[in-house]
């Protein structure tokens, strides 16, 4: 029989941990300040953010300088129709979105998945969740070996919590490793993700009809996704969008990895 004051210890061990988290002042996630409020962003670092939204392109999001109406789609959505109906992401990718996804994927901070979620989620706005399904990109089981998690599926669970929506981690399958992408042709970069990507077959019947929502960390060049995408609509899904943490954008680019 444990004497009362072992149970005492084993009750403050196990109570211990959430008591010092709780207790701890809330930080920036970004450069680390104290914060008034959990998962807030200091006032210096929030006024660095470029945040991505309205007026933008209806299919990829690429921000347009003035509306163009909600239908307007970018030249490059015109010349290329890509697989995904509506493609959003929460900023540009500069030096705030670029430390939280760091820290997020190499710093273990999973709780970073926690804030990333509740930004996507204002770009669900109006949207029937319960019907929607999101899948993250996968990981090749390497690299998911090495690192323990796949970010981009911490994400889909921390949004599926919020918002109500159903999610299925492992409807893709990562079959072979690609290297970084940036810096090659769009062509190239086809041919690099062609067949790199694949449907889970015990899976098929849980995408097919459905809508789905993408989720990843980072979109460097859109090829990643659009090869998933392709792959979910041809397995009968009837629509898919995407959403992203942080987008690379032309001007704004210093040294993402895909
Ligand atoms: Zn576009």
């Amino acid at each position: 029989m444990a004497s009362p004051l072992q149970r005492a210890r084993g009750w403050l061990r196990q109570v211990g941990t959430p008591i010092l988290d709780f207790a701890l002042p809330p930080r920036c996630p970004a450069c680390g300040e104290i914060v008034a409020e959990q998962h807030g962003f200091c006032a210096s670092c929030w006024s660095s953010i470029h945040f991505l939204g309205e007026p933008c392109c209806a299919g990829c999001g690429l921000p347009f300088a003035y509306d163009l109406g909600p239908e307007a789609r970018c030249g490059a959505c015109h010349a290329d129709a890509p697989p995904f109906e509506r493609a959003r992401a929460v900023m540009a990718y500069g030096a705030v979105a670029r430390t939280v996804a760091l820290r997020f994927k190499y710093g273990r901070r999973t709780g970073h998945a926690k804030l990333i979620a509740a930004h996507m989620a204002r770009h669900l706005a109006g949207m029937d969740m319960a019907g929607v399904l999101l899948v993250p990109v996968p990981l090749h089981r390497w690299r998911l070996w090495s690192r323990g998690f796949n970010q981009a599926a911490l994400i889909a669970d921390a949004l599926a919590r919020t918002t109500g929506a159903h999610r299925l981690n492992d409807a893709l399958v990562r079959t072979r490793r690609t290297p970084p992408l940036r810096n090659m042709s769009a062509g190239k970069r086809r041919r690099l993700v062609q067949g790199a990507f694949a449907l889970a077959p015990r899976r098929a019947e849980a995408v097919d009809g459905r809508h789905i929502i993408l989720i990843d960390d980072i979109w460097t060049t859109g090829a990643t996704a659009a090869a998933c995408a392709a792959i979910l609509r041809r397995g009968g899904a009837a629509r898919v969008d995407l959403l992203c943490w942080a987008r690379v954008l032309a001007d704004e680019e210093d040294g993402a990895a895909d």
